[in-house]
């Protein structure tokens, strides 16, 4: 699955809280499916649906009472036959436990038994289960499984490790089409008028969560890759918005092909964009659904960065068709099986596809910000509990995906790409359509590599949080070493001593790397002679560096001509961490910044704006601190924006991204006159035409006016949203409404995120912008409070969260009481790990600004007077 998109500080770090009793939800595995024939009739305009299923299951023992899952399912008839005797079942249900048991008098025997079942259900408004999509113009019927709502479209043993085939038929209206796993088998009308039947050819063995049934009128372009066919869908309106999609598909399953060692399992594949959607998209075996943002785009106006997302997004579902659906983790703890590898693995086939990206710097800049992450004291292991539908909800974050993937990386860097490859095929081989562990994963990488990567990958996966490694000066091809546990917080620096042992690869005078394993034991290292000493070559290892102050100056001096990116990458963030720690001051990270502020490229600057940002927002406090701010960043980044020439269509991917990213940063924090009024004027022209505007500037100019905009720039994007044909279109013109500082309109803007105009799946990011956002931030809040019940009646399973997480932009000891006490009193439901995260947050805030801003006010006194 991919969360939904919103500013990454909302994808908030989440802990497992100590949990309810363990296993009291889990079904008792003495019965195991073997196969599920499954007839569904959805009536798409009353919203419910009908069902008869089979379930062929093998009892280890004999018993009298058989429990599975199931939720919002009404029985109308159970029997079980065993041995040529079928029975009646009564049915009792476990609401608590969303499972059902069913009972008959006279004892099953242990081997094969067949569960007849027929049933009703609703097809719900809250994006998971069966559940309705809808357009103006009709229904659709969708379905979203991962990962405990199988059972709320049929009863099944809902874990999964309970692997089973299946026979999928639907009867639908005779005008619609439906789209399931597998391809159609059969066509036929009826039964009753107006109907037909599509029968889908069997599955092969999958968990219940990947199971997909979409009913309605799609559209698809198609074509072929290596024997497979392959479409992308959506609503009629805009399969013309599909075929970006199916390019980018057929060349991540050639690679995936080549790269795994084992062709796609399945005969075909689809991709479909759905109107209503929570996640950003689900890995469904052979039909994978979209948020549409995230697959329907226009090749001719999109911007790079969409282009890049929506790739991103493909890559990453089709990686899971291999991790997660052919070998899928035995239970939810290791849930980092299935996302931390499909974050990974998206990123090989586009930095392969489309070298213009620079995917192997954008992945180091993602890897910093988990580094952040995980620098709190509620971060949690890699691999963690979860028992309860609630706690495997708020498994699915920045941990399970970005830090996984970046141990994965460094496990990676450090066996050379190849070896590494052969560990993944392995693995794979000997649990396809099975399940597996960590433990099976690092024990085949440690068999194909004979080195210690079991140990390795469990002192990273097993255990939460990451080690700085402080380095002495090398000497004799030597140097010292100490590890321990770091935090951004320096009020917390105590708790059980941690150690871990990981590889460290140095920078080598050929600019290639040289690894060693440090183990706990280990006090020093050796080191590479006749070179620049940097010690996490490729920035890919997965820790802190800190250097003595000699060592630390020489890097900077070279930082530019000896350092590749990623490395320039690494530097700027362990820099900005030590700042956080009160290691180093605002004037030190400055120092760096202004050494890198011509890099030419798009990430560095990135990188560095982060820590920039973070001063003018989190650091600055009074206007004419931020002022303060602004006259450096007018000073400072003015005469790079101004070396550009306007956009070409010539433009490389990294002149679109540099040239925004100096534009956004002189009109957002340094409140650049005449970037305000270019800004509006881009953002007028590329209303009126997109194709008439570089998108990525375009975009960013939009942002920018949008802060700063009237009603009647307000009125033409909202007319926008409410016309636009095309989702990235329509989508950032809902989000830019949710940007406008003026009071009034932030209070039009806050008031039509909670109206039936605005879709579930969309509203409580709109929230959350507002929530983020410096300007808009203390009335929205007071918003959200007083409207409480309109503002929660918007909330699905996951989307809670992302609010309630969104407060964390606070930076008061006030406001962080007040949203503890109101979210005490208010509670929403998957969410108390990100409210938890979110009062961290805050508190972070508070502590920054009391330590670093009498050095930020020092610094200051030292800036020209503007
Ligand atoms: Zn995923």
């Amino acid at each position: 699955m991919r969360a939904a998109f919103v500013a990454a500080a909302a994808l908030a770090c989440l802990f497992l809280a100590p949990s309810s009793p363990v296993d009291a939800q889990r079904l008792p595995g003495t019965v195991r499916p073997e196969h599920y024939t499954l007839a569904l009739t959805p009536y798409l305009k009353a919203a419910t649906f009908s069902g008869v299923e089979c379930i062929y299951v093998t009892l280890s023992e004999p018993a009298t009472s058989i429990a599975l899952n199931s939720a919002e399912i009404d029985f109308k008839s159970v029997t079980v036959t065993s041995g040529g005797k079928q029975q009646a079942a009564t049915v009792s249900l476990d609401k608590d436990k969303e499972q059902a048991t069913f009972t008959v008098p006279a004892e099953i025997p242990a081997g094969k038994a067949t569960l007849a079942i027929q049933f009703t259900g609703i097809l719900n408004n809250e994006l998971r289960g069966f559940y309705l999509s809808k357009t103006a113009r009709r229904n659709y019927a969708v379905t979203q499984f991962e990962p405990t709502d199988a059972r709320r479209a049929f009863p099944s043993f809902d874990e999964p490790a309970f692997k089973a085939t299946y026979d999928v038929s639907l009867t639908i209206d005779a005008a619609d089409t439906a789209i399931s796993n597998s391809p159609i088998a059969s066509d036929t009308p009826g039964p009753g008028d107006g109907k037909h039947t599509l029968k889908f050819a069997p599955t092969p063995k999958m968990s219940t969560y990947l199971v997909a049934l979409l009913v309605g009128d799609f559209k698809c372009s198609s074509g072929e890759q290596d024997g497979v066919a392959i479409r992308v869908c959506a609503t009629p309106d805009k399969v013309a918005l599909t075929t970006y999609g199916v390019d980018v598909a057929k060349d991540v399953l050639h690679y995936y092909n080549t790269y795994f060692g084992i062709p796609y399992p399945l005969k075909k594949l689809d991709l479909i964009g759905l109107p209503d959607f929570e996640a950003g998209a689900m890995e469904n075996f052979g039909a994978i659904t979209y948020r549409e943002t995230l697959l329907l785009i226009d090749p001719k106006t999109a911007s790079v960065g969409s282009k890049k997302q929506v790739a991103s997004v493909i890559a990453h579902e089709m990686a899971h068709q291999w991790f997660g659906d052919l070998v899928t983790m035995k239970w939810w703890d290791n849930l980092w099986l299935n996302e931390g590898f499909a974050t990974w693995m998206s990123n090989k086939p586009l930095a392969a596809l489309h070298p213009e990206w620079n995917m192997d710097q954008s992945v180091i800049g993602e890897l910093d910000g988990t580094l952040n992450l995980d620098a709190q004291p509620t971060t949690r292991a890699i691999r963690a509990k979860a028992n309860t539908p609630d706690e495997i909800n708020q498994m699915f974050d920045g941990i399970a995906y970005g830090k996984a993937s970046d141990v994965l990386l460094t496990v990676e860097n450090y066996l050379g790409e190849e070896t590494f490859r052969k560990g993944v095929h392995a693995y794979l081989a000997a649990h396809e359509y099975s399940n597996a562990t960590a433990e099976d994963f690092w024990g085949a990488q440690t068999a194909t590599s004979n080195k210690p990567v079991d140990k390795i990958m469990e002192s990273l996966v097993a255990q939460p949080g990451e080690p700085i490694l402080t380095f002495g000066a090398p000497s004799d091809g030597k140097v010292t070493v100490a590890q321990k546990r770091f935090f951004l917080s320096p009020s917390i620096q105590s708790g059980p001593a941690q150690n871990w042992t990981l590889p460290v690869c140095f920078k080598t005078a050929a600019k290639t790397q040289d690894c060693q394993v440090l183990t706990p034991a280990d006090t020093s290292l050796k080191v590479p002679a006749d070179s620049l000493f940097f010690a996490n070559a490729g920035g890919k290892g997965y820790y802190r560096s800190a250097y003595s102050p000699t060592q630390y100056a020489a890097l900077v001096s070279k930082v530019e001509t000896d350092l590749a990116p990623a490395e320039r990458i690494n530097v700027v963030g362990d820099e900005w961490a030590q700042v956080r720690a009160n290691k180093a001051t605002v004037g030190d990270f400055l120092a760096l910044v202004t050494a890198l502020k011509a890099d030419s490229n798009a990430d560095v600057v990135k990188a560095s704006l982060g820590g920039v940002n973070a001063i003018a927002e989190r650091v600055a406090a009074t206007p004419q601190e931020r002022a303060g701010v602004a006259a450096w960043i007018r000073a400072t980044y003015g005469p790079q924006y101004a070396k550009f020439s306007p956009p070409s269509p010539a433009d490389s991917a990294n002149t679109r991204e540099l040239r925004a990213q100096f534009f956004g940063v002189l009109g957002y924090y340094g409140k650049d006159p005449a970037v305000l009024s270019q800004a509006r004027e881009i953002a007028e022209k590329y209303i009126a035409d997109p194709a008439s505007v570089d998108a990525t500037l375009g975009q960013t100019a939009l942002f920018i006016a949008a802060r700063n905009g009237d009603a009647a720039l307000f009125g033409k994007l909202q007319k926008v949203f409410e016309t636009s044909n095309n989702p990235e279109i329509q989508e950032t013109a809902l989000r830019l409404l949710a940007e406008f500082e003026d009071p009034a309109l932030e209070q039009r803007a806050l008031e039509y995120a909670v109206s039936s105009k605005v879709r579930n799946q969309d509203a409580a990011i709109q929230l959350a912008i507002s929530l983020q956002i410096d300007g808009t931030r203390d009335r929205a809040w007071q918003f959200i409070k007083s409207n409480w019940d309109k503002v929660q009646a918007q909330f699905t399973t996951a989307m809670g969260g992302m609010v309630v997480g969104s407060t964390s932009g606070f930076c008061s000891d006030d406001a962080r009481d007040d949203v503890q006490k109101f979210f005490a009193e208010h509670k929403v439901q998957a969410s108390d790990i990100a409210l938890k995260h979110a009062i961290e947050r805050i508190d972070g805030c508070v502590e920054l600004r009391k330590l670093q801003g009498p050095n930020f006010r020092q610094w200051l006194t030292t800036q020209p007077k503007s």
